[in-house]
């Protein structure tokens, strides 16, 4: 039994309770009471307590879309001309820095974020991963680093025909292959989607067929869409339609899929995405750094659609992402007071939705029932915090680096800025090594 207390709980409950002085009882892996930090201290006087005196007490951050595997592009110095465009950025980095990841390296490579991940506070990640060389294994690779240090996860495997339809094939049987073991496992830690890359490398028949091979599994996709402008042409050049409308004649949208991005999407494509419950999933810094125009994601948001955050491997601090897509779409709207509500509610609320997708209990609130995933905040509020600013509180006070612990699943992962699940500074003396290795041989 482990009590989280003395400090102010920010809930997220359906009424966006805000407690003085409050505290959450943690039995197992599930939160079992929410209160006052006198009542539950009486009622489980023999349990451990973690003082969170002048600190926030929150739910673990969610990410929706990230890259584990794009740790060792850090720094990298590319050989190539500098890209001008979204398709040379991946031909000219990622198509080359994915072709050489080894199961070492891919193991390495996750545990770097994953340890960012626990120390700015995010608890639950969907990771999408690619490996062309060293497909089969690789989801159960990152398994083994998400389980080690105890971050709850939902991993996919990108299927793509850009290195032929042979590693395409690996690719589904990858995905096919981690998704039974979950389905099997039940481990309330660990889930798989069915991962694909995106329009532009994938045809109609390995498309028909991904969505054949994943039937019975009950898992969604989990795909870029119209990230880049060459997604749309090719989309419109191949098939005459856009990326979102192929998509959704092949199958592969609905509620338990994620389509990342969707920048270059027309008003009916927007109605799709609604109709079919499809989940979007917006990354602003990586739009902005990879130059590929600003997604609708106001215009969706007020259809209807469900936008969900996250941060396409460009950083693992979801409050980083919360400061961007604020900025973001102010600017781009040339509204300053565009996206106050919008962009909290992807953070807080749908993310928390499309997680539920997938796990079996609640993530993302502090309540009775939920999984125990929360993390405690330096932050003393120096003015008035109340469920209706707690949101700007968090934009303006608070960066992932003001986490101080943080609790997945019950297990108390990082106390007082340090971790207790791994060796930090062995696995990032083991990751400059592996790269300096891989760098050469890119
Ligand atoms: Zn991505």
């Amino acid at each position: 039994m482990l009590l989280v207390g003395n400090g102010l709980v920010i809930t997220r409950d359906d009424k966006n309770t805000i407690i003085q002085d409050g505290c959450v009882a943690i039995q197992d892996n599930l939160i079992v009471e929410v209160g006052s930090t006198a009542e539950l201290k009486g009622k489980f006087h023999a349990a451990r307590f973690i003082d969170a005196e002048h600190k926030l007490i929150m739910p673990g951050l969610i990410n929706t879309h990230m890259h584990f595997y794009s740790t060792f592009a850090r720094g990298m110095a590319s050989k190539s001309a500098p890209p001008t465009n979204f398709l040379e950025i991946l031909e000219r980095l990622w198509w080359k820095l994915d072709k050489v990841l080894t199961l070492d390296d891919i193991y390495y490579s996750a545990m770097i974020p994953i340890i960012d991940c626990i120390k700015t506070g995010t608890t639950t990640v969907f990771d999408h991963h690619a490996s062309p060389n060293t497909v089969h294994g690789s989801l159960f690779k990152i398994a083994e680093a998400t389980g080690e240090a105890g971050l709850r996860s939902c991993l996919c495997y990108e299927v793509s025909e850009r290195d032929g339809g042979q590693i395409a094939d690996y690719g589904i049987q990858e995905n096919i292959d981690f998704i039974n073991y979950c389905n099997q496992e039940k481990n309330p830690l660990l889930k798989g989607m069915f991962g694909l890359h995106a329009s532009l490398t994938l045809s109609d028949r390995i498309l028909d067929k991904c969505v054949n091979e994943n039937n019975a599994t009950g898992a969604g996709f989990h795909i870029h869409a119209a990230e880049g402008i060459q997604d749309l042409q090719d989309a419109k050049d191949k098939y005459g339609m856009g990326v979102v409308e192929r998509l959704d004649a092949r199958g592969i949208l609905g509620e338990k899929s994620i389509a990342v991005h969707c920048v270059h999407i027309s008003p009916q494509e927007i109605e799709i995405l609604k109709n079919s419950g499809t989940n979007v999933v917006h990354n602003p810094e990586s739009n902005m750094g990879n130059a590929v125009g600003v997604s609708p994601v106001l215009e969706m948001f007020h259809h209807g659609v469900r936008m969900g955050l996250g941060t396409d491997g460009y950083t693992s601090d979801m409050f980083e992402s919360f400061k961007a897509a604020n900025c973001l779409h102010k600017h781009a709207s040339q509204h300053p007071s565009a996206a106050w509500g919008e962009i909290p509610h992807m953070l807080f609320e749908n993310n928390r939705k499309i997680a539920a997708e997938y796990f079996e209990k609640p993530v993302g609130r502090l309540a009775t029932g939920a999984y125990a995933d929360l993390i405690v905040v330096d932050y003393f509020p120096p003015t008035r915090l109340s469920a209706e600013n707690v949101n700007s509180h968090l934009l303006f006070g608070v960066s992932g680096r003001s986490v101080e612990t943080t609790v997945i699943n019950g297990q108390v992962v990082m106390e007082n800025r340090k971790l207790t699940t791994l060796d930090e500074e062995a696995i990032c003396t083991k990751s400059r090594e592996l790269a300096d290795k891989l760098w050469e041989r890119i």
